[in-house]
């Protein structure tokens, strides 16, 4: 593939920056690739990696001579990333970021990026329960959304080439307002993630089930919900922080929903649980439809069983 940039900085190397990393180095995507990570550790692993070409623990040493600066660290962390990168950033750079919130990203963010740079924020939406720079893989990627969203000004030729970019990695990429985004990846991602670590939660604040209960016969449903409540501490806590006021929409009408349901349990309305079940099993038809996850039986899982 041809060289998309001369100079590629990336500051955060955990699963996202990682991930990156690997796909410019697989694709030729840059003449050079410039690491950097506040801890000292999580650098030397980079390095023994062979992520980049060059290493620091310095954010603004390392956007000097960047044409393209991705941000990767929890959201909760940009604007003081943004303040250490300003005085450093090449006039016509691109700065974006993969956070998994917008609108908080932007409010930290836009105010310390020069006149001269184009700050266009962004959010792949693909991940795993996984983090720190072993956890990045070629492929992640690959068929799946990237949402960018630009501001009013957004110079098109800089917003061309950001899309370009997602597009070797294997993505689709689409536009999307700030403020709609942070909804919708408060019903698709946020809310699951609340979900998922409430019940588990539940499940070990429990006294009548015993824990080794819990474990022992996971297999039933519980499991699928233990992968994404592993996921990191830090970035959902960070999520959780800035998102605010679209999760607490989402999880209000979620509260209602659950108690329509519970209504329906209570009072053998066998009708109304058939109806909603039946239309979320339609749900889960569409996404395998739309290539966004396997239909094979038990996600696939059925394979590692064998083993
Ligand atoms: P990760 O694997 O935990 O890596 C985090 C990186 O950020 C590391 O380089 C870490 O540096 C650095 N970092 C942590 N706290 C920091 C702070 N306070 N200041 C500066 N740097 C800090 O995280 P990730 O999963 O790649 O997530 C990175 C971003 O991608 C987050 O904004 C997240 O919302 C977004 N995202 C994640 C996923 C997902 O599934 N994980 C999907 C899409 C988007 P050290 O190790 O040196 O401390």
């Amino acid at each position: 593939m041809a060289k998309q940039f001369e100079t590629i900085a990336l500051i955060g190397i955990g699963l996202i920056g990682s991930s990156i990393a690997r796909e410019i180095k697989d694709k030729g995507l840059a003449g050079s690739v410039v690491i950097s990570t506040r801890s000292d550790a999580t650098l030397k692993r980079a390095q023994e990696l062979n992520l980049g070409d060059r290493y620091t623990t310095s954010a603004a040493e390392a956007v000097k001579d960047a044409d393209l600066v991705i941000v990767s660290v929890p959201v909760g962390a940009s604007g003081t990333v943004a303040a250490e990168i300003a005085a450093n950033l090449k006039p016509g750079a691109i700065v974006t970021d993969v956070g998994s919130t917008k609108g908080s990203v932007i409010a930290q963010m836009a105010p310390h990026i020069p006149q001269g740079v184009h700050f266009i924020p962004g959010h792949p939406i693909a991940g795993t329960e996984y983090s720190g720079p072993d956890a990045g893989f070629i492929g992640l990627f690959k068929g799946r959304w990237c949402i960018l969203t630009p501001l009013p000004d957004t110079d098109e030729t800089a917003k061309a080439k950001l899309r370009a970019f997602w597009e070797a990695l294997g993505s689709m990429v689409d536009d999307m307002d700030p403020e709609h985004h942070d909804k919708v990846l408060a019903i698709v991602s946020h809310l699951p993630h609340i979900i998922a670590y409430n019940i588990v939660g539940t499940a070990d604040d429990l006294e009548a089930v015993t824990e080794s209960e819990v474990i022992k016969y996971s297999a039933s449903g519980f499991r699928d919900f233990t992968r994404l409540a592993a996921s990191d501490p830090t970035m959902w806590r960070d999520v959780c922080l800035h998102n605010k006021d679209a999760i607490l929409e989402m999880l209000a009408r979620f509260s209602e929903d659950l108690a329509y349901l519970q209504r329906a349990i209570r009072w053998g309305d066998g009708d109304k649980l058939f109806d909603l079940f039946t239309r979320t099993r339609a749900i889960r038809r569409s996404i395998v439809q739309a290539g966004q996850d396997t239909d094979m039986a038990d996600f696939g899982r059925h394979a590692m069983d064998q083993k």
